[in-house]
């Protein structure tokens, strides 16, 4: 176990765990993303934020996602600063109208599949979990997916 297992609660010093979870308003993101997780010092400072869609399933579903790939992130050494960096490199050039993704790849709406992204295995336990999920909730996925890539009129049809 990366961390020995122990609580964050013991190790960090912190008398909680914060996990910070808000929708808002798609242009708000810190960049081109519909969904966005972010750690603030360490695994007891979360904060996720999904853009606004007006489908409380939709929005708890990619919450969830973001959840399980960011907690995985941490704890395979998945660094926030290579998730970033890959990310909005990636983002930028889709906005600007590239085709071809800083690593050579098509750009694509899901680059966290991209086989040189730096969290694509905690991105696909993620989906696994998200896609599972959404059957519980009588979503159906490619109308949930549409929701959120219908986002800037279909520019920036992702996540992370
Ligand atoms: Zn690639
Ligand atoms: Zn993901």
């Amino acid at each position: 176990m990366g961390d020995g297992g122990q609580s964050v609660w013991a190790t960090a010093g912190h008398a909680t765990v914060k996990i910070d979870i808000a929708t808002i308003k798609h242009p708000h993101q810190r960049y081109a993303t519909w969904a966005d997780w972010e750690f603030i010092g360490g695994p007891d400072n979360i904060r996720i934020r999904i853009s606004d869609v007006g489908n409380w399933r939709y929005e708890l579903l990619a919450a969830i996602h973001e959840l399980l790939e960011a907690t995985l992130c941490y704890h395979h050494g998945v660094s926030q600063e290579r998730v970033d960096e890959y990310d909005f490199v990636y983002e930028q050039r889709r906005m600007a109208g590239e085709h071809r993704a800083q690593c050579g790849c098509i750009i694509t709406d899901d680059p966290g599949s991209d086989v040189h992204s730096p969290y694509r295995a905690q991105h696909h336990y993620a989906e696994s979990v998200e896609y599972g999920f959404a059957k519980l909730l009588g979503v159906d996925p490619k109308e949930y997916d549409a929701a959120f890539i219908a986002l800037d009129g279909g520019a920036a049809g992702n996540r992370k």
